[in-house]
């Protein structure tokens, strides 16, 4: 017999032994809203410090028993990841650049003081949760499985101090587009009370804290009409940094379309979707900057004309257009506040790669 393995880890595995009718899979698929309708295995593995990573298993989605003094439930050592697995026209299965997440996945983990998995684990770990529910990535326009690892302390103790014990839990759900009105541009709020991220602290990991951190933020965007939030810098409130779950491009029209984003200063998630559009703007030809971006030039090239486009990108919407600032009382309509023709090019060409029906130069499907 072989022994299943992920990475160099054995694995137990322990499939449902009896999976859903295809009936009721697809009447759950239908609509399944973000994060809630999840596929029918799950897949953990167990840290300590003493024995390194052990006990791997996929199994049966269900709840997790935790000790109320499960140490993550109190001071937020946590990370997590979220990238997707899309059908192709073929009926492929294929994850988007899973490796990337891997590497940022560790790269969070370093900054929690969170052991960092290895990279192999993490992707065969992903390979071995969809091929046993391969069923559940969507075949709907738009609908795909959205992976999540989440990494957590998870011993039972409340000293402050990095975990003895720490839990691995990897799960899969059918997302429909993010944004309930697709491509519909956004508004936003420009935060100049609120900060997401300072320089030092975690505002480059995916860790649990900066999304609590961020609701607030939120809740006062949408008191003042909007749809996401626009932090700045923590320092001088000048600099343009993110929204709380994507990252920012702007666009300068032209005969050569300039794309600009704010750089990767420490402060903000390095996005793998912005990271992807970086690339495929350059290979369409159009010039990248990545640079410091004032939101007062924001606005002054939004009113002389130069920029004619704005976007929001990352993995659960993929590229949104931004229709409308709100910063206090200033508000600005970027181009005629719909989708412009460089946002609709890069989102059409990166679709097109995630689904396989264009070239895939960078390698970044990995099929399964
Ligand atoms: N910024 C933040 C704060 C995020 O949470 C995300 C989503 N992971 C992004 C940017 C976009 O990253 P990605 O393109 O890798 O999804």
């Amino acid at each position: 017999t072989r022994h299943p393995m992920v990475g160099g880890l054995p694995i137990t595995i322990e499939p449902v032994s009896e999976p859903l009718s295809d009936a009721v899979r697809r009447e759950r698929m239908r609509e399944p809203g973000f994060g809630r309708v999840f596929s029918e295995h799950m897949l953990t593995i167990r840290w300590t410090r003493d024995g390194g990573w052990q006990d791997a298993s996929l199994h049966r989605y269900g709840p997790l028993v935790l000790d109320p003094a499960t140490s993550a439930l109190h001071y937020g050592q946590s990370v997590f990841e979220g990238f997707k697995v899309y059908r192709g026209a073929d009926g492929s299965v294929a994850a988007f650049r899973p490796e990337a997440n891997a590497e940022r996945f560790r790269a969070s983990s370093r900054r929690l003081c969170l052991p960092e998995l290895p990279v192999d684990v993490f992707v065969d770990a992903v390979d071995l949760l969809v091929a046993h529910d391969h069923e559940w990535v969507p075949t709907a326009p738009g609908h795909t499985l959205y992976i999540r690892p989440l990494l957590f302390a998870s011993e039972p103790e409340l000293v402050v101090r990095p975990s003895e014990e720490c839990l691995f839990v990897l799960t899969a759900f059918v997302a429909a587009d993010y944004f309930p009105r697709g491509l519909t541009p956004v508004s936003v709020w420009v935060a100049d009370h609120f900060v997401r991220a300072a320089p030092g602290g975690t505002g480059a990991a995916k860790c649990a804290a900066n999304y609590a951190a961020g609701l607030a933020a939120q809740a006062e965007a949408a008191e003042h009409g909007c749809d996401q939030v626009v932090f700045l810098d923590a320092v001088e409130r000048r600099w343009i940094e993110e929204l709380g779950g994507m990252n920012l491009l702007f666009v300068y029209g032209g005969d050569v379309p300039r794309i600009v984003t704010p750089e990767l200063t420490g402060t903000l998630l390095p996005g793998i979707t912005r990271d992807s559009l970086l690339t495929i703007a350059r290979d369409l030809g159009y010039a990248v900057e990545e640079r410091r971006i004032s939101v007062d030039e924001w606005e002054a090239d939004v009113r002389s004309g130069a920029m004619t486009e704005a976007f929001a990108c990352g993995t659960a919407a993929v590229l949104t257009p931004v229709g409308r600032v709100r910063r206090g009382d200033a508000q600005w309509t970027i181009g005629d506040g719909g989708t412009g023709p460089v946002t609709a090019s890069l989102r059409e060409r990166l679709l097109a790669v995630q689904t396989g029906a264009a070239p895939d130069p960078h390698g970044w499907l990995r099929r399964i």
